[in-house]
């Protein structure tokens, strides 16, 4: 395990890392650097930055120093080299699959995917990239999968909104077992809190920093992290001339504001969505529910030993199917009807008419998206008010389902 970053704990690297106020006079926060340019001492050194012989920020979309200071705390939370700041999670990985994928290649990915992931592999198989879905949790279908042509494998664990997980260790090491391999972890459910991909041998880590990163929803925001030459490639191709999607200075500021209580919301979410999941699971009109802290969840094991804690997403599934799911999202008082996840206010979404409409039915059917799943966000309120929130949406619906239950008892007799 590689560790460059040794001397301060997490949280104390979220807070402090990359930046003295000795260098700024005094100024305890960071000044934001609103430039989009910045000027060159000579015409010498204007053209040594642009040959790439000078290092020094000369404009935004390459770099800038408020952007800097949030990639190297990333990099440093995330135990990476480097980080690339983007302007969403979608611009994050765009960029990674431009730079890293030519026509030709192959990319294998894990079979459930966030909606609008699934959607851009739709549009790079137009380019000649080759897609493979592959269930990753399978390591004999991923070696059958892998061939000459395979450039990346790339995955979400825990998958949005499936949660279902793939072990990072083991697909790094069989991949890895061929050269120009490059494994790509979107990391957004963890945060590197909870998960570090880089330290189970993944290159690089993703993330929608819209989420849990700046955790209070207020900006849009991505970030790529791997070892400095691939976050230079993904700079100055899938960054600079490729997508163009990059993050604005207010923006990282505003992200660095949400990182330093990343670990203190993180263990919020996890103990709140723990007493979510537990109570729907004893609930009658519950058909199903899946979180990895439940010791019904079916990667238990490996859940304990890849992830710090559980996370703050539950996926379930009532018994009456979206019908009643509807009827239980419109119930909710306290969670709000609404897509993203990570703020500290509790949202709740139905992915399939919703973040996974970009997937056809049969496709949803395929990737194991049931389409009567309701995603839940467990925030940051307190536990006793989402319980009861929870429990009356709940008793809704109990009624509801009882009512054709007993009709249909009725007609048999
Ligand atoms: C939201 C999300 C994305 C996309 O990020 P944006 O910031 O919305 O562009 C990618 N992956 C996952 C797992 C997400 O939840």
């Amino acid at each position: 395990m590689n560790n460059k970053h040794p001397a301060f704990g997490f949280s104390t690297r979220a807070i402090h890392h990359g930046y003295d106020p000795k260098d700024h006079h005094g100024a305890l926060v960071p000044p934001i650097y609103l430039s989009a340019t910045f000027a060159f001492p000579t015409a010498e050194y204007g053209a040594a930055c642009f040959a790439g012989e000078a290092s020094g920020h000369f404009y935004t979309r390459i770099s800038n120093p408020t952007l800097a200071l949030l990639e190297s705390r990333m990099a440093a939370l995330e135990n990476g080299e480097a980080a690339v700041a983007f302007s969403s999670g979608m611009g994050a990985i765009a960029a990674t699959f431009w730079t890293l994928l030519r026509p030709g290649d192959e990319v294998i990915v894990s079979q459930t995917l966030y909606g609008c992931t699934f959607a851009l592999l739709h549009g790079i198989g137009e380019f000649g990239i080759k897609v493979r879905h592959v269930d990753l949790t399978d390591l004999a279908a991923l070696q059958t999968a892998l061939g000459p042509a395979t450039r990346m494998i790339y995955c979400e664990t825990p998958a949005n909104p499936t949660l279902r997980l793939v072990d990072i260790a083991a697909v790094a090491r069989l991949a890895h077992q061929q050269p120009n391999v490059t494994v790509v972890v979107d990391n957004t459910y963890c945060t590197p809190y909870l998960q570090r991909p880089l330290e189970l041998g993944a290159d690089v880590v993703v993330h929608s920093a819209t989420k849990y990163l700046s955790g209070h929803g207020d900006i849009t925001a991505g970030i790529a992290v791997s070892s400095h030459a691939i976050a230079q490639r993904i700079r100055l191709e899938g960054l600079k001339d490729l997508t163009g999607a990059v993050m604005s200075p207010q923006d990282a500021a505003l992200l660095m504001r949400g990182l330093k209580t990343l670990a203190l919301r993180m263990d919020r979410h996890c103990s709140n969505a723990q007493a979510v999941a537990e109570a729907l699971q004893a609930h009658p009109a519950v058909q199903w529910v899946t979180y990895p802290g439940l010791a019904s969840f079916p990667q238990y094991e490996l859940a304990a030993r890849q992830m710090k804690r559980s996370g703050g997403m539950i996926a379930f599934e009532l018994k009456g199917g979206i019908d009643t799911g509807r009827r239980f999202m419109n119930a909710l008082k306290l969670f709000t009807r609404a897509v993203s996840l990570g703020d500290a206010e509790s949202l709740a979404q139905h992915p399939a008419s919703m973040t996974h409409s970009t997937y056809t039915p049969e496709e949803r059917a395929q990737h194991g998206i049931s389409e009567g799943l309701v995603r839940l966000s467990v925030g940051l309120e307190d536990v006793a008010d989402l319980l009861a929130d929870v429990q009356q949406a709940l008793g809704k619906c109990a009624r509801a389902v009882a009512r054709p239950t007993l009709l249909a008892a009725h007609a048999v007799k």
